[in-house]
């Protein structure tokens, strides 16, 4: 008699250390057996014949059991080879065991009781010719007494599941169908609320549940899927609408109006017109700010696509009305870029800006300065990290968060909550795209802007994997054409210094051979901001031909004629680092270069670097890493407490995320608080899921 919470411990055959294993998975009750669903199949409804098994990689041959061949291979390895012969061919099955040479044991004896001969066997697993034989190395295999004997594991497609020391297939296959088949509960079903869509089959969950376990064809299994993921994200986007409408409850004190005293000033300072994204953005945001409620507004767009301009705007417009804004970065450099940059634009504006950071706030009387202005309302802007958040910082009328790379906060920081403002603003900022259904699952508290066209005049950058002395080569050409070029180098830890010694030594050795007839600068993590700002002017008016950096230069002064950018150590960043680093060149209508320089024969970094080389769309290099580190790993990094799906597939279900969207706010509008008698189960299945697990939904 199972119910859904039947601890898993108590059932027929696992006890408590095998208990303490399927923990591991994930699974403490009955319930979470039903939902632990397949990572593949096995497709063993077609039995091959032996003389064709070879052709494809994975098989399931059948024959009659001839003799046995055993093999030592080494001291701890030993072989076996049983000979199966069907009406065409002979094929040998191949098995593999470890042995303790210290011990005399038969370590095949259970294989060869089995496969007596004369008997027949069902086997499955990869095909080989080795001089002329076919080979197949055993991955499961059943052996019948007669050739017309019903197979149990053979004939169908057979589900894997994803394993765990102690954990066998064999036991998780064993558990799944004693739950199946004592369970006798009623399994959650919404199924009956949501409308026919994609041709996705109308299954109950119980049934789906079913057919995800045992289907019958490989289409079966990823129909049921979907019709289980339909239901999972259908209670997902619900909980998300709920939680929007509870927050858009309260108004807010605040109250803005455009006086154009700093905006115009501003936009005169800027040395080219808003493109119409930005422009879009930007009355987005506005008329947020100016709505009797918070702004909760997200603002998503490709590295150099021009938000810091779109967030100033929000900022002066604060600041017109005699408040103060805050912004947010995720590091320290960037929280300094940023101060550099928009110190530079407000130039002449007379808005008093801070930079605040673990460094700037360590001088006691500098951190009493700046508190003392945050508190008197004197400063007007504050630009920082963490810092500004977590320790004691008061402000006179704060009202205003900018979150910059907000994923890059890694766990979601809940900036509405804090105690510094009563009901903030909030625009946050993300310049690594995710694809579309997964942002508007991830964000999906929030409202979106996405800037999708980047600043004219930007041309797509020639990216290579290259040797050291054809980069440093073909730099020679840019530079003698009168370009100027950028050579970084990885800054794994802020506080590394021996990355910062090589670097230093590096550019030392290159300004003396490869690049002895040009000027070359350096700029590296210790340097205080000022010294950093000069640098890059100097880089900018050309004093410098070629400039080497230690850390990531993201500083925000456009160098239009740098066509070149080489990055040391490529294999040692992200997808996401890379892109960004590349946003740095290409910024005139000049063709620019990006040269890779790695050694490392890691798999995965040679996959980074082809697809980096091979794509300058930043939504497809998300998308790619999303790909490679997988949604768990993504939603970890963006979403703390952010659910786990059992079926759902953040990358291949983007249109049933896409509808339970829509059809989700169509019942919500319908019946706001869920009471009506037919959205019982779903408002059950949102407090389950979302009351405790996670911020991102405060279910009432
Ligand atoms: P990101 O979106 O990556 O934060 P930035 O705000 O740093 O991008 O902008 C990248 C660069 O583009 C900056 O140097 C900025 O001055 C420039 N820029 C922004 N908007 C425009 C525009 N409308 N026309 C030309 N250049 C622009
Ligand atoms: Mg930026």
């Amino acid at each position: 008699m199972l119910k859904l919470d039947s601890e898993i411990q108590f059932l027929k055959g696992v006890g408590s250390k095998r208990a303490q294993a399927l923990a591991k998975l994930g699974i403490k009750t009955a319930g979470d057996v039903l939902t632990f669903f397949p990572v593949q199949y096995q497709d063993r409804t077609k039995i091959i014949s032996i003389r064709d098994a070879y052709k494809c990689p994975q098989s399931c041959i059948f024959g009659k059991i001839g003799k046995t061949y055993e093999r030592r291979l080494s001291k701890g390895l030993c072989l076996l080879d049983i000979e199966v012969f069907d009406d065409t061919s002979m094929a040998y099955a191949r098995f593999f065991r470890k042995k303790n040479p210290y011990f005399n044991i038969d370590v095949f004896a259970i294989i060869k009781k089995t496969f007596e001969l004369g008997a027949f066997a069902y086997i499955y697993g990869d095909v080989k010719m080795e001089t002329g034989e076919t080979l197949i190395i055993v991955n499961d295999y059943e052996v019948v007494k007669n050739r017309n004997d019903k197979p149990l594991l053979f004939n169908k497609i057979i589900s894997v599941y994803p394993a765990t020391k102690g954990l066998n297939q064999k036991f998780i296959r064993e558990t799944v169908k004693t739950v199946l088949e004592s369970f006798c509960e009623v399994y959650p079903d919404i199924s009956s609320l949501i409308p026919n869509f994609n041709s996705i089959p109308k299954l109950n969950s119980s049934l789906a549940i079913q057919k995800i376990h045992y289907p019958n064809t490989l289409e079966d299994a990823e129909n049921a899927r979907r019709a289980f993921a339909l239901q999972e994200f259908f209670v997902l986007e619900s909980a998300i609408l709920l939680s929007r409408n509870s927050v858009k409850k309260n108004p807010k004190i605040q109250k803005y109006e455009i006086q154009k005293t700093l905006l115009t000033a501003f936009k005169n300072n800027l040395e080219f017109e808003f493109t119409k994204d930005q422009k879009k953005a930007i009355n987005d945001i506005f008329s947020d700010m100016q709505s009797i409620y918070p702004m909760n507004r997200m603002l998503m767009g490709d590295v150099g696509s021009g938000k810091t301009v779109v967030a100033l705007s929000a900022v002066l417009l604060v600041i017109e009305n005699g408040y103060q804004a805050m912004i947010v970065a995720p590091t320290e450099i960037l929280a300094e870029q940023h101060y550099l940059t928009i110190s530079n634009i407000l130039a002449g504006l007379n808005v008093e800006v801070v930079l605040a950071t673990s460094t700037t706030l360590k001088k006691k009387n500098e951190r009493e300065k700046i508190l003392a202005g945050f508190e008197s309302g004197d400063i007007k802007l504050a630009i920082g990290t963490h810092s500004l958040i977590e320790n004691r910082i008061k402000f006179k009328n704060l009202s205003l968060i900018v979150v910059d790379e907000q994923h890059r906060f890694g766990v979601m920081q809940k900036f509405a909550a804090l105690d510094k403002a009563q009901s903030p603003d909030i625009l946050m900022m993300t310049a690594t795209p995710i694809p579309r259904a997964l942002a508007m699952t991830v964000y999906g508290e929030m409202d979106m802007t996405t800037i999708t066209h980047l600043p004219p005049g930007r041309t797509s950058v020639k990216t290579y994997s290259s040797s050291e002395p054809l980069a440093y080569t073909s730099t020679i050409e840019e530079l003698k054409k009168g370009n100027q070029a950028y050579i970084v180098y990885p800054l794994i830890d802020e506080s590394d210094k021996l990355t910062l010694k090589s670097a230093v030594q590096e550019s030392e050795k290159l300004s003396q051979t490869w690049f002895k007839e040009f000027k070359v600068g350096l700029l590296h993590g210790k340097m205080k901001p000022l010294e950093k700002n000069e640098i890059m002017q100097k880089f900018k008016n050309k004093e410098f031909n070629v400039l080497i950096s230690t850390t990531v230069i993201e500083v925000g002064i456009d160098v239009p004629d740098a066509t070149v950018m080489i990055i040391q150590h490529a294999e040692r960043f992200g997808l996401p680092a890379l892109h960004q680093l590349r946003g740095r060149v290409g910024r005139s209508s000049k063709q620019s270069y990006v040269y890779l320089i790695a050694n490392s024969k890691s798999e995965n970094a040679c996959k980074r670097l082809s697809i980096i080389a091979s794509t300058n769309d930043g939504f497809k290099i998300a998308e790619e890493d999303l790909k490679m580190r997988g949604p768990g790993e993504l939603m970890g990094t963006v979403q703390h407490g952010f659910p786990e799906f059992k079926a759902g597939d953040l990358i291949k279900d983007t249109d049933i995320i896409e509808f339970t969207k829509s059809y989700a706010a169509k019942i919500i509008e319908e019946d706001p608080t869920l009471s009506k008698n037919e959205n019982v189960v779903l408002k059950r299945l949102i407090h389950k899921h979302f009351s405790n697990k996670t911020k991102l939904v405060n279910v009432g």
